[in-house]
C-alpha cells in the first residue's frame, strides 16, 4: 500500500456552509450560515463517533447559491493538501448547488482513491426535526468504511442524503422541501442506509491504486444553458449563439433529445457549431437518455452539429464542459471526450 493509501483512522470534515449550519437572523428573519463551532455544539453524539474527525472550515461559510468554480478549486486544494493524512473527506455543503459541486469535483479529482462525500440538510442541525444529524453521522461512517485489505469502500465523489448514497455526477436535487431531496434517476444508488448500510459494490468505481490522484483546478465558464420551449424566438436564440466568448452550450431539449423543426434554429445551431461552439443535447426529463436518431427533430439537431449528452444530468454536463474546455483548446477533442465516460458520469449505448 502506498503512503497515500495507508489508513489513518481519521476523516476531514470540510464545512463550506449551507442550511445544515445555519441559524435564524432575528433582524431579517432569514437563515444565514453560522460558525462551525456552533454546529458542533449542537451535536454531543459527535464525541462518540469511532472515527477521528478534524474540521476545516471555510473562513466565510456560504449559502451554496454563492458557490462558484473558484471555490471548487479551493475545495480541491484543501483535499490535495490533506490527501495523505485522511482516509476520506466529508464536505458539508448547501443543497442548492450540491449536485453541481459533486459533478465538478468528480472531474477535478482524477483517479480519486479516497471517499469524498458531500452532505447537508434541509433543516438546520439545531432544529428539533433536523435531518442534518443522520446525514452527517452516516456520511462520516461511509467515508471511513473500508474493505478488509484497507482499501476504501467508496473511493468516489458522492452525495449522501436521506439514506441514499449517490454517485455525485449522477445526482440531482429534485425536491425543494422533502428530506428526500436528491436522487440519481439514471444510475442505481451506490448504497442504501437503513438499519445497516447496504453497498452496491459492483457499481462503485475502482480506481487505479498504483497511480496517484491527479487534481485539476481550471474550469472554463464560457458556457450557457439554454432550454427549449414552445414559442422560442429567433432573436433571443441568435443573440445567445452569436456571443463571441461562448464556447459551450448545454441545450435542454424535449424528451429523447427532440427540438422544433425550425429552419432558423437549425441554421443558427449549425453556424455556432461550425465556429467551434460545443452544443450538448440534454433532456429536460429527470430520467432517460438522448436518442437523436429517434425523431426527425433530434436528427436535425445531429445534422446541425449538436452532440448527444446521453443520460447526463444538466449539472454534470455543465461541469464536464467547463472542465474539458479549460484543458483542451481543440473543440474536436472536447466533443470526443464529452462522448467518453471519464468517471462513471454517462452511459453511452
Ligand atoms: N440555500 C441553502 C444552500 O444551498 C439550502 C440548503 O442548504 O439546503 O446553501
Amino acid at each position: 500500500m502506498s503512503a497515500s493509501q495507508q489508513r489513518t483512522g481519521r476523516i476531514l470534515l470540510i464545512y463550506t456552509g449551507g442550511t445544515i449550519g445555519m441559524g435564524l437572523n432575528r433582524e431579517t428573519s432569514t437563515l444565514e450560515p453560522l460558525d462551525f463551532n456552533h454546529l458542533i455544539a449542537q451535536m454531543p453524539e459527535f464525541a462518540s463517533v469511532p472515527t477521528g474527525i478534524d474540521v476545516h472550515q471555510f473562513p466565510h461559510p456560504i449559502d451554496s447559491s454563492d458557490m462558484d468554480p473558484r471555490l471548487w478549486a479551493r475545495i480541491v486544494e484543501i483535499i490535495v493538501g490533506h490527501y495523505d493524512n485522511y482516509d476520506g473527506f466529508v464536505i458539508l455543503h448547501g443543497t442548492d448547488t450540491m449536485a453541481f459541486t459533486a459533478a465538478a469535483l468528480s472531474f477535478m479529482l482524477q483517479n480519486l482513491t479516497k471517499p469524498v462525500i458531500l452532505t447537508g440538510s434541509q433543516l438546520p442541525i439545531g432544529q428539533l426535526r433536523t435531518d442534518g444529524r443522520e446525514n452527517l453521522i452516516t456520511s462520516i461512517e461511509i467515508a471511513a468504511a473500508h474493505h478488509p485489505n484497507g482499501q476504501p469502500r467508496v473511493p468516489e465523489v458522492c452525495i449522501y442524503f436521506n439514506g441514499r448514497l449517490l454517485r455525485g455526477n449522477r445526482a440531482i436535487k429534485f425536491n425543494a422541501d422533502g428530506f428526500n431531496a436528491f436522487d440519481s434517476f439514471n444510475f442505481p444508488h451506490l448504497a442504501d442506509a437503513g438499519i445497516d448500510i447496504h453497498y452496491n459494490d459492483e457499481r462503485i468505481l475502482k480506481p487505479d491504486y498504483t497511480r496517484p490522484m491527479t487534481p485539476h483546478f481550471a474550469m472554463d465558464t464560457n458556457i450557457m444553458v439554454f432550454t427549449l420551449f414552445p414559442g422560442i424566438q429567433e432573436e433571443m436564440v441568435r443573440s445567445l449563439l452569436d456571443m463571441r466568448s461562448l464556447r459551450g452550450i448545454v441545450m435542454r431539449t424535449y424528451g429523447s433529445g427532440n427540438a422544433p423543426q425550425l429552419p432558423w434554429l437549425m441554421d443558427a445551431l449549425s453556424e455556432a457549431s461550425c465556429r467551434g461552439v460545443n452544443i450538448v443535447n440534454i433532456t429536460q426529463c429527470a430520467a432517460g437518455s438522448i436518442e437523436m436518431a429517434r425523431y426527425n427533430g433530434g436528427f436535425l439537431l445531429h445534422n446541425a452539429g449538436v452532440i448527444s449528452g446521453y443520460d447526463s444530468t444538466v449539472e454534470c454536463a455543465i461541469a464536464k464542459l467547463m472542465h474539458l474546455q479549460a484543458h483542451h483548446s481543440d473543440y474536436l477533442t472536447v466533443r470526443r471526450l464529452m462522448n467518453t465516460p471519464l468517471c462513471g458520469e454517462v452511459t453511452i449505448v
